[in-house]
């Protein structure tokens, strides 16, 4: 994570990724985004959806990538479905060290629905 522009950056391990130059498995994709398993899972189900096109975080967010989001979570929801998870306090069951490291203390965390109301309200990502 550092100070790139929205053009993307041959450093970034996402778009890397997006552009199946790593090792990572690509598991649901389509022309906009890409969905795959963390590579430190911090869970037994702990997928990330990337947008191909490079965002550096949320905070860069603009109102005009609200449907963005949304298809990022349709697709978080749909990989979950494809491997059944039903029970969504699977999906909490972390261990302490990926808690700290992704739960809601952690500088990563925003919820969907925080970055929506965010941008939806005409404000940036806070
Ligand atoms: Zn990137």
């Amino acid at each position: 994570m550092g100070t790139q522009d929205a053009s993307g950056d041959e450093d970034c391990l996402f778009c890397q990724i997006a552009n199946n130059q790593s090792e990572a498995e690509i598991l649901l994709s389509d022309d906009e985004l890409v969905c795959f398993r963390d590579m430190k899972p911090g869970a037994v189900h702990h997928y990330l959806v990337v947008p191909r096109r490079h965002i550096d975080n949320c905070k860069t967010l603009q109102r005009d990538n609200v449907s963005l989001v949304e298809r990022m979570e349709e697709m978080g929801r749909s990989i979950l479905q494809k491997n059944q998870v039903c029970d969504l306090d699977d999906i909490s069951k972390m261990n302490m060290r990926s808690q700290l490291r992704y739960g809601p203390q952690s500088h990563w965390f925003i919820t969907v629905d925080k970055v929506l109301s965010q941008l939806k309200t005409g404000g940036k990502v806070k």
